[in-house]
């Protein structure tokens, strides 16, 4: 046993400090990022702001809704074949540069994939996730993928440390995904014990990664525009995020009336919701690492995106960042212990 003396943060522990800045509007800020990936070596242009795999998040109307201002989606992958192809043939007008194809690393999702790709190759995104990024088996999968589709671009994760994303992306992906336990529906931390705060994973992730030329996604725990604002400063080349889009009319899932009120069902995609639902049930092996939750409806997901982004600039100008790649090397962060003033909320 060993133990490591320095302190872990997460978003709750920092604040951005404010530097002079000689922005004059927010509406000065761009957004957009330009990345060539590692391996793929493919070009891509766009917010780098992800809705995650969920089926109550990463739907074909999220993607649509997040495409028109350039938003990426990675699309859960339960869809069918057959939906995927009449997703893409009623929506195709570049659609392929923001949305990824979901998979994870059994025989029978990898065949799906090649089917996927077979009927509609203008795709080019593939987002292999699993929740314990650190086995052999997945690595090896990675490198199979890479072999099988050289010129597509391949998201693999999830992982929280920089040997781990180096490897990966020697093995083959161009952005790691980066989150163990941090999501709003996860119970990882609670079942397992294992974990590691957001905010210190993405600084050492993404200090690998860029060391090898690789991108990185921040995946989870994300609870207000404020913490994806922090997640970049910290160097997150994308944000991934679950909770902050679900509840609106494209997240998918049930709606739920309850004394007067709509709300909308969430839950994590290894909960017992998701297992019961595409696995017939929770596996004698395991346990439930996610919850069920409902969350208030929120209408259509426009406006929350419009709330999200507008918070993103005001950040940057905050720090005097005229773009948002300019974020990361603007930032100090301040430890803290106060966030919100809570005297109005509950
Ligand atoms: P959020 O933005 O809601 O905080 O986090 C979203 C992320 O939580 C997802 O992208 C995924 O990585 C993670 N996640 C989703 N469902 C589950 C689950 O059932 N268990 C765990 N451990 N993580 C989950």
């Amino acid at each position: 046993m060993r133990i490591e003396q320095d302190i872990k943060l997460g978003f709750k522990d920092v604040m951005i400090r404010p530097k002079r800045s000689t922005l004059k509007s927010r509406s000065q800020v761009n957004l957009e990022r330009d990345f060539t990936f590692l391996n793929s070596k493919i070009n891509w242009k766009g917010i780098p702001i992800m809705a995650a795999n969920m089926d109550t998040v990463g739907t074909f109307e999220t993607a649509l809704a997040l495409a028109n201002k350039k938003l990426f989606t990675a699309i859960h992958k339960h869809y069918s074949i057959s939906e995927w192809i009449s997703f893409f043939t009623e929506a195709p007008n570049g659609i392929e540069d923001y949305v990824a194809v979901s998979t994870g690393t059994s025989k029978n999702e990898a065949e799906k994939l090649a089917v996927i790709f077979k009927e509609i190759p203008q795709l080019k995104f593939i987002c292999i996730d699993v929740a314990n990024g650190y086995s052999e088996h997945f690595v090896d999968f990675v490198k199979r993928t890479r072999n099988e589709y050289p010129d597509k671009v391949i998201i693999a994760g999830n992982v929280v440390t920089g040997e781990m994303v180096e490897e990966l992306l020697l093995a083959g992906a161009d952005i790691i995904k980066v989150g163990i336990g941090p999501g709003s529906v996860c119970t990882t931390r609670v079942k397992t014990g294992v974990g590691y705060p957001q905010l210190s994973a993405i600084i050492e992730c993404a200090d690998a990664a860029h060391g090898l030329g690789g991108q990185i996604i921040s995946d989870g725990g994300c609870a207000t525009p404020g913490d994806i604002a922090k997640a970049f400063g910290a160097g997150a080349d994308f944000v991934m995020l679950g909770g902050m889009l679900a509840g609106h009319d494209e997240s998918g899932g049930e709606i739920i009336e309850q004394g007067g009120k709509t709300f909308k069902k969430f839950y994590g995609m290894s909960s017992t919701t998701a297992m019961e639902k595409y696995a017939g049930g929770v596996a004698e092996y395991r346990a439930s690492e996610g919850k069920t939750v409902t969350v208030p409806y929120r209408g259509p997901i426009e406006n929350t995106l419009q709330d999200i982004l507008g918070g993103l600039r005001s950040a940057c100008t905050y720090v005097g960042a005229q773009r948002l790649k300019e974020l990361t090397k603007r930032t100090t962060f301040i430890r803290v212990a106060e966030q919100e003033n809570q005297v109005y909320t509950n």
